[in-house]
């Protein structure tokens, strides 16, 4: 049996930026990753090893200065040295399978009249679909917004809850308002996978985890067991709840009400005189195969365009993906220089959603648990961070 001080299931953002507040307090921390690599979310397809080499994103692609726990542990790590400022580009649409400006999309009479409802229209206890056709009007709502909104979190949002979608927080005036990093996102993943005192074990599972003599014992599929004061889950809702269920049954069931809706991310990488439209942050399109098309032009490359499109989870041949995407960029696979894939996730959050979370937090109180991830109070990246430093607050940090 092998003792350390805190166990932690998964390794995305929420899992690593709860790994760094752990060892930076000196505590023995264990990571454990199912899959080969760290990062989930945060995946920055490099096409070489060069520094200067072409890369693209395959999930998270912006962040924010207003991401201010993600910007500590940016600055901590020395990635702000490789921030790199995203060109504003504009979103566009593809209607009837032409790229269009989305002001060439909307009815400005009904958005005049409805542009009021900001004064006095609530976000609380709503849906995306209740709250933004009262403010942007219906026919708006419809044939424009909902398509972008969808885009966000890569789903209907319709039933999603209005005030997780977006927040205002307030920005670091120094630091640029929207950036990535050189060889993308996945910088500050590399950054903290690089810490000697966190004991990282990748294409790891947990098989079972039990309690006994007040610890936890967690059991890996190879026979491996550790025993842990402390342990953390950082994986999606439902993979938490299947991990929970023996040790901590009534939050398991809390976890298991939360969906998970899938994203089937597709990236090409062309040569840039392949591409048939003039660089974009992104591409929308009402209606189709796909929630959107995230664009790797917001960062000039002198050879490549690379897209990523995020396929709607019934949209999983890859025969079909790649037929629509040449449809859209009018060239051959064969003239595709490089393909990849990648199955994302994201929850599936609904109304009401903060009542759960009040469940799963009055249940976690006392306990030497922590729970981490997008599906507390949003699905950003700086929710996940912040979810994780209140958490190892809550459970390392808090006297007595
Ligand atoms: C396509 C896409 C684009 C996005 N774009 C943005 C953006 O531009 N800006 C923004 O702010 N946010 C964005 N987000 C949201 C944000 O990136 C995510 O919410 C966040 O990165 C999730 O981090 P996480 O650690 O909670 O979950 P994940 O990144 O999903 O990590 C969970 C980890 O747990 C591991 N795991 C699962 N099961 C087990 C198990 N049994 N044992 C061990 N490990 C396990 C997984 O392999 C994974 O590594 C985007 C998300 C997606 C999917």
């Amino acid at each position: 049996m092998i003792q350390t001080d805190i166990v932690i299931v998964g390794a995305g953002l929420s899992g690593l930026s709860l790994a760094s507040y752990c060892t930076r307090a000196g505590l023995k921390t264990t990571v454990l990753e199912k899959e080969t690599r760290l990062g989930g979310a945060f995946h920055s397809h490099r096409m070489s090893d060069q520094p200067d080499g072409f890369w693209l994103e395959l999930g998270a692609h912006t962040c924010y200065n207003s991401y201010r726990n993600f910007l500590d542990l940016v600055d901590h790590y020395h990635v702000n040295e490789q921030m790199l400022p995203r060109e504003k580009l504009p979103f566009k649409m593809l209607v009837n399978n032409q790229i269009k400006s989305i002001f060439t999309q909307l009815n400005y009479p009904e958005l005049l009249l409805s542009l009021p409802g900001l004064l006095y229209q609530k976000k609380a206890d709503r849906s995306v679909d209740s709250y933004y056709s009262s403010i942007l009007g219906r026919k708006n709502y419809h044939r424009v917004f909902r398509h972008f909104f969808n885009a966000v979190p890569s789903q209907s949002t319709e039933e999603f809850p209005a005030d997780v979608l977006f927040k205002s927080r307030s920005r670091r005036k120094d630091v640029l308002k929207s950036y990535t990093f050189a060889g993308g996102l996945q910088s500050i993943v590399d950054a903290i996978g690089k810490t000697d005192a966190i004991e990282f074990l990748t294409g790891q599972e947990p098989e079972s985890i039990e309690r006994a003599d007040g610890l936890y014992r967690v059991r890996l599929k190879d026979g491996t067991c550790y025993a842990t004061g402390t342990l953390a889950v950082a994986t999606p809702a439902p993979v938490a709840a299947k991990l929970l269920q023996a040790v901590h049954p009534e939050l398991s069931g809390y976890l298991a009400q939360i969906q998970t809706a899938r994203i089937n991310s597709v990236a090409v990488i062309l040569e840039k005189k392949l591409v048939p439209f003039q660089p974009v942050a992104g591409i929308i399109s009402p209606n189709d195969l796909f929630y959107s098309i995230v664009s790797r032009d917001t960062v000039t490359d002198e050879k490549y365009r690379g897209l990523t499109f995020h396929f709607k989870p019934e949209i999983s041949k890859q025969e079909d993906q790649l037929r629509r995407i040449s449809e859209i960029l009018g060239v051959t696979t064969a003239q595709i220089a490089h393909i990849v894939t990648k199955q994302n996730q994201l929850p599936a959050l609904r109304v009401g959603h903060y009542h759960l979370v009040d469940k799963i937090d009055r249940n976690l109180a006392g306990k030497q648990l922590m729970l981490t991830g997008n599906y507390f109070s949003g699905v950003a990246i700086e929710d996940c961070v912040s979810r994780s430093l209140s958490e190892y607050t809550r459970v390392h940090a808090t006297p007595g």
